[in-house]
């Protein structure tokens, strides 16, 4: 018997290497939970069917010592990430069918490494929510209370991983999807410097706000996760150059800003006090905590909540029934349009898709996004200027802890308000990464974070593997 509960990436690969387990026997314990838990957890959408190709990969790099860190690792993936010959459908009935007719970079890199995609997880439809409530496919539920939400957007990433049905995962970021998650399930979740995954093959969102993020047990499965994918990728423009990834900040960076005011409303009590205790713990192991102000980042909800639409309003109008996807029947191309995209897009979608459009249009353009743009410069400013004087900043998560499915459906701005500490990593593309702090008397997860400045990824490990220790 694999003791999943505590596998770790370094100790299943010992275990394969050892010979104590064959990577097909690492696969097959986790399909067999997977066979369990899933039916109620609904946190895959497919399984693959190619696994033991895959598989028989990996075993051949452990017989011929070519064999890496991820050999035969077995990972989810969520639904917004092409892999070549498989369905990747955002979770939106108007991506029901559609195939990936080509491996996305960060499934390139997996692939290279002998990593074993096991399936495609569920998630808010085109990454749009922080329940994994709004797929077309069913809600997920948190294996650490079923009647609760994982978090999303990339719920079924985190649930996977916290139910065992995967070692690690992939989500995506555009504003929290997975660090809110890794809250919610007991994970840890990083969000990388804006450039640093590529975003080849990822069903876009919010071009410049979307980052491939992975889930891990803990930073070290994190870290050689990041490390794998982190690379100069000529396919994203965005990507940055290898020779410009360079980070301020010093190892053994030991000065904690925590921006108090942003605190003003919506903290939980237990959420609030675990966090101080968190302060304490860290302040006891030699770091230093001081008060920071990042003025404009209580905008930042507002000024995403502008940029993100109106990307994803350019984003999604390639979906028109014609190209791919689903099409309704019309009497002629304008009803086909409104038809397929009427009905192939959920609620979320739709709401968003109207507000982008309107914020872009002619007349309101420079009232709402080109004044967004301004705010969101300003955010990047302060919390660049911030990392002058600490090498860190520290807050809660995520405000409150993993609710009750059903609610806040119908109250979005109540779930929106779920990132508003997220936010500004994503805003100004600094890493951020938020880690295990606990649980409350009902045994429900609490979760601290990390912002670094760009490139300093690896102060967040670094913390983060100190923390570990001393939670
Ligand atoms: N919850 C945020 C939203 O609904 C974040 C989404 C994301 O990061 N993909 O937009």
């Amino acid at each position: 018997m694999i003791d999943l509960k505590n596998l770790t990436i370094e100790k299943a690969h010992e275990g394969m290497k050892k010979g104590e387990f064959t990577c097909t026997e690492l696969v097959d314990a986790y399909l067999k939970v997977i066979k369990e838990k899933n039916k109620e957890l609904n946190a895959y959408l497919e399984v693959y069917k190619d696994i033991s190709e895959q598989t028989e990969k990996a075993q051949k790099k452990f017989q011929d010592g070519s064999a890496t860190l991820l050999t035969g690792i077995p990972f989810a993936i969520k639904d917004n990430i092409l892999f070549e010959g498989h369905i990747a459908s955002a979770s939106s009935k108007i991506l029901e069918n559609y195939k990936a007719t080509y491996d996305s970079t960060v499934i390139k890199k997996l692939k290279e490494a002998g990593a074993v995609i096991i399936g495609r997880t569920n998630m808010d439809e085109f990454a749009m929510g922080s329940s994994t409530q709004t797929s077309a496919y069913g809600v997920t539920r948190n294996p650490l209370d079923p009647a609760r939400v994982p978090g999303g957007s990339s719920g079924g990433s985190a649930a996977a991983v916290a139910a065992d049905m995967a070692l690690v995962a992939l989500g995506t970021e555009t504003c929290g999807s997975v660090r809110e998650p890794a809250a919610f399930c007991g994970l840890v979740g990083l969000k990388p410097t804006y450039g640093a995954v590529s975003r080849h093959g990822i069903i876009a969102m919010g071009n410049s706000l979307d980052q491939v993020s992975p889930f891990g047990k803990n930073v070290s499965d994190v870290e050689i996760i990041f490390n794998t994918l982190s690379k100069y990728d000529p396919e994203d423009s965005t990507s940055v150059p290898e020779d410009l990834r360079v980070s301020k900040t010093k190892t053994n960076s030991k000065k904690i800003g925590v921006p108090w005011h942003l605190f003003e409303n919506g903290v939980e009590e237990v959420v609030m006090q675990n966090f101080k205790e968190s302060l304490e713990k860290l302040k006891n192991s030699g770091y230093e905590i001081v008060d920071i102000k990042l003025p404009h980042s209580p905008y930042s909800l507002a000024a995403y909540y502008i940029i993100m639409p109106a990307e994803v309003s350019t984003n999604l109008s390639r979906f028109d029934g014609i190209r791919y996807g689903y099409s309704a029947e019309g009497k002629n191309l304008l009803e086909v349009y409104k038809k397929s995209r009427g009905q192939g897009f959920g609620k979320e979608a739709r709401r968003r898709i109207l507000l982008g459009t309107y914020v872009l249009s002619h007349g309101y353009y420079d009232a709402y996004y080109n004044k967004a743009i301004k705010i969101r410069e300003k955010i990047k400013e302060e919390v660049m200027q911030a990392f002058q004087s600490v090498d860190l900043i520290a807050t809660p998560t995520v405000p409150i802890l993993p609710f009750k499915l059903g609610e806040k459906m119908d109250d979005p701005v109540a779930m929106y308000l779920c990132d508003i500490f997220s936010a500004p990593a994503n805003l100004s593309g600094v890493p951020s990464m938020a880690i295990p702090s606990g649980k409350t008397k009902e045994n429900l997860p609490l979760s601290i974070q990390f912002m670094a400045s760009h490139f300093a990824e690896n102060i967040l490990f670094e913390v983060g593997k100190k923390f570990e220790t001393i939670r």
